[in-house]
């Protein structure tokens, strides 16, 4: 899906250059779940809007969904099948209505309008939102604005969707919502990027890329992450309860079969252990 190969990305003020990706080489398969996270600065959102297009590689290759994205018209044809989420949900609005912004991608691409219809419809039901389908934009939540941001660019049918931190501004219920609906349309085959800050978002990743200063300085699965790894020590995180559980049991070398990932059932998991031991 996605192929970097020494990628390094500057950006130019005047005469001044700035480089802030070095030499990156990725491989994002289709159908894959890639959670990255990373300090402030570390590279993720310049990273991102490489992936769909929106910026150029200074040096080295970028392949997305087979288009060689050097080329200014291989760009635009990703452009509609790489669909970002942003941060900020007013940002990305721009129909007074959830059936009037998602109707807005369809009619610029001329679409008919009995599909116009059969995809609106479609998409609201997807996020949870087809009884706010009339209702005025700014009386929804932060957590519906974002559901319908997701609404808006599954109607252009991509094949890959990246979340820039696309739950930060949200609070927990809505937080849990957006990353719900990501979830799922991954388990039904959507290839998800999940640019996060937040080390819970984390947990269920199979894959997780780890960026500083520019660069990616791990990418395997969160278990490995969190229990094999010195990253969550040397970046000195905050790292979830679960975890510290974990390194709780670890440290005391309780016999286990798998140290906890999960926040969900582990209670029910403390509790068997607590009858083993
Ligand atoms: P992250 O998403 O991890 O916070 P960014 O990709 O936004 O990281 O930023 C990486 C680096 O690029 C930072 O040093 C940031 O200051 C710099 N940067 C980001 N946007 C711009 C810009 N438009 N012009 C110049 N430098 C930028």
């Amino acid at each position: 899906m996605i192929q970097l190969q020494n990628v390094t990305y500057a950006y130019q003020d005047g005469t001044h250059t700035d480089t802030v990706l070095h030499q990156i080489n990725l491989t994002v398969r289709p159908g894959e779940w890639v959670a990255i996270t990373g300090a402030n600065g570390s590279g993720k959102s310049t990273l991102s809007r490489l992936f769909n297009g929106l910026f150029v590689p200074t040096e080295g290759e970028i392949t997305v969904a087979g288009h060689d994205l050097q080329q200014p018209s291989q760009r635009d044809l990703v452009k509609q099948r790489v669909q970002l989420v942003f941060q900020n949900p007013d940002a990305q609005l721009v129909g007074l209505t959830p059936v009037e912004d998602v109707a807005f991608g369809l009619e610029n691409r001329g679409l008919p309008r009995n599909e116009i219809q059969a995809r609106i419809e479609q998409v609201l039901r997807q996020v949870g939102l087809e009884h706010k389908r009339s209702a005025d934009v700014s009386t929804l939540s932060g957590g519906q604005k974002q559901r319908l941001a997701i609404a808006s660019c599954l109607a252009l049918q991509p094949d890959l969707l990246i979340f820039d931190e696309a739950t930060s501004m949200l609070d927990p219920k809505g937080r849990r919502a957006v990353y719900q609906i990501a979830r799922d349309l991954w388990r039904q085959g959507m290839t998800v990027i999940w640019v996060t800050q937040r080390l819970d978002e984390l947990l269920e990743a199979e894959r997780v890329l780890v960026m500083e200063r520019g660069e990616i300085v791990f990418d395997g699965a969160a278990r490995v992450l969190f229990y094999e790894s010195e990253l969550p020590e040397t970046l000195g995180w905050e790292v979830p309860a679960v975890i510290r559980i974990g390194y709780w049991l670890q440290a005391r070398k309780v016999p286990l079969h798998a140290l906890p990932l999960r926040e969900e059932g582990l209670e029910e998991w403390l509790c068997e252990l607590t009858v083993q031991t």
